[in-house]
């Protein structure tokens, strides 16, 4: 997708910090972190919400749902950690590539949820 900065991350196009690449994701820190530790899983296929997603599509989210406890092991996250998912303005997207926010690294209260 043209002028996606995720899909250009994913390509390579642009650097990330990555922690974790595969033929269906790619997992790189945030660069501003909303917690201790902070990262983002991206489906490598392009689609903006999970209202334009496709079958396909919601098989490499599986992927990415399956791969999530191993990536949360892999940074440390064994108290547990918190993921969430913007959909649309009203929640506060601002890159419309489906990404799953990954956050942990200290205890994130109950404020939000
Ligand atoms: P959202 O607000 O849910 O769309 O989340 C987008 C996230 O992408 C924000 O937390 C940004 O800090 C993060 N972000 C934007 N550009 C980059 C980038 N080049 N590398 C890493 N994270 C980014």
């Amino acid at each position: 997708m043209e002028n996606c900065i995720f899909c250009k991350i994913a390509a390579g196009e642009i650097p990330s910090d990555k922690v974790y690449e595969d033929e269906d994701m790619l997992v790189f820190r945030d660069i501003r972190p909303q917690a201790k530790v902070h990262c983002l899983c991206v489906p490598k296929t392009h689609f903006a919400t999970l209202a334009e997603m496709d079958g396909a599509q919601a098989e490499v989210l599986k992927k990415c749902l399956m791969k999530i406890p191993d990536i949360a092991g892999r940074l440390g996250l064994d108290g547990g950690y918190r993921l969430i998912v913007n959909q649309g303005k009203d929640a506060g997207q601002t890159v419309f590539h489906l990404h799953i926010h990954i956050l942990g690294g200290q205890d994130l209260g109950e404020k939000l949820l």
